[in-house]
């Protein structure tokens, strides 16, 4: 077998959603993010294992992914749609009791006239531009939408990961502006927004990175390990070149090894002739380009010939992957390849 090994540690995510629970007062609700195959986890194992492990309420980006979330959990747990409710999505939030969050007076209108009746949230915007309803919107609507009970009323930070920002400030006081004296449950903070303290907290958080082992909760457990197995190992004399367009050429004798796993795994082309992978707790480098489906190993330095080395795990975690390749450790975790097999542990049982 070839093809890498991604073990997924759902005890760590679990044990990250109860520190991040943890971190409010026992009132406020910590919900789970699990948008985007709970990036890129496996929206139907991480969702099973957090819902057993006592979250109730879900969010996810698009209806779609919400049908398949009512799949994995079955009819208890709520189930939030950040994207609102847009057209052609009136069945889908109909039938799998999915809670849009209405981000405009068109989904507002869509929403009332279509389902009547059927609980919604409100997504505002503070600040930062992407979704929501603007100030003036909401204060035009906000009777109307209040008369009908929302189940919640959000918001979302723009710089929650670099608490010195002073946007953190202006959006928690937007957010209070907009709000305040209103009789529905609120929710500002992502993990970044947790993580800024409890004047963020509200009535409901809302980690997604957090839970999955990424910055800026910094003491999660890492939930990842991705080992690729050595396919081929050889000898190179100085001069010689490994990879695509000759980028690596060899000064002294070298031993290569030839890993199963490139860029069609999600691997970033950009970590080529910079990143390391590990042998046990020693750091081996990669040599010339990340091809599609292989890439070059120094193991000169290695007493014996692995067969397999690690890309991601204890040594070296999504960020550090990240900062190596110039993204964030969500863009690691997300584009993670379909073609590895997948394991998920429960190793703390
Ligand atoms: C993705 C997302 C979250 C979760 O954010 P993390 O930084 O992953 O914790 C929460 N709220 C909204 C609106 C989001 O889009």
């Amino acid at each position: 077998m070839s093809t890498g090994n991604l073990t997924i540690d759902l005890d760590a995510v679990v044990a990250n959603w109860r520190v991040l629970d943890a971190k409010s007062a026992s009132e406020v609700q910590t919900a789970a993010v699990v948008k985007a195959d709970a990036y890129g986890l496996g929206v139907e194992k991480v969702s099973r294992a957090l819902a057993a492990a006592g979250a109730r309420r879900f969010f996810v980006a698009v209806a779609e992914e919400g049908a398949a979330l009512r799949e994995a959990l079955g009819p208890g747990p709520e189930i939030s749609v950040f994207s609102g409710h847009m057209s052609g999505d009136t069945d889908m939030i109909h039938d799998l009791g999915l809670v849009p969050m209405l981000n405009s007076v068109e989904q507002m209108t869509r929403h009332f006239e279509a389902l009547p009746g059927h609980p919604f949230g409100v997504q505002l915007d503070t600040g930062m531009n992407r979704l929501g309803m603007e100030p003036g919107e909401w204060s035009a609507l906000r009777d109307i939408c209040l008369a009908q009970q929302p189940r919640l009323i959000m918001s979302h930070l723009a710089c929650a990961d670099e608490p010195d920002h002073d946007m953190n400030r202006r959006q928690l006081l937007a957010f209070h502006d907009m709000t305040d004296g209103i009789d529905a449950p609120r929710s500002l903070a992502a993990t970044g927004g947790i993580l800024l303290g409890s004047e963020y907290h509200f009535d409901l958080t809302r980690p997604g990175i957090g839970l999955y082992g990424g910055f800026p909760y910094e003491d999660a457990d890492p939930v990842v390990e991705l080992d690729l197995p050595v396919v081929q190992i050889r000898d190179l004399a100085a001069g010689e070149s490994v990879g695509y367009s000759n980028t690596w050429i060899a000064e002294h004798p070298t031993r290569v090894a030839t890993v199963s796993g490139g860029y069609a795994d999600g691997i970033n082309r950009a970590i080529s002739n910079k990143a390391v992978l590990f042998h046990e707790d020693t750091p081996c480098p990669i040599l010339g380009r990340v091809s599609m489906d292989l890439i070059g190993v120094d193991i000169t330095h290695l007493r014996e010939n692995p067969k397999m080395l690690t890309l991601l795990g204890a040594h070296q975690t999504v960020d550090d992957l990240a900062g190596v390749a110039g993204t964030i450790g969500y863009e690691i975790l997300t584009q993670l390849g379909s073609r590895y097999s997948r394991r998920y542990a429960r190793g703390r049982t």
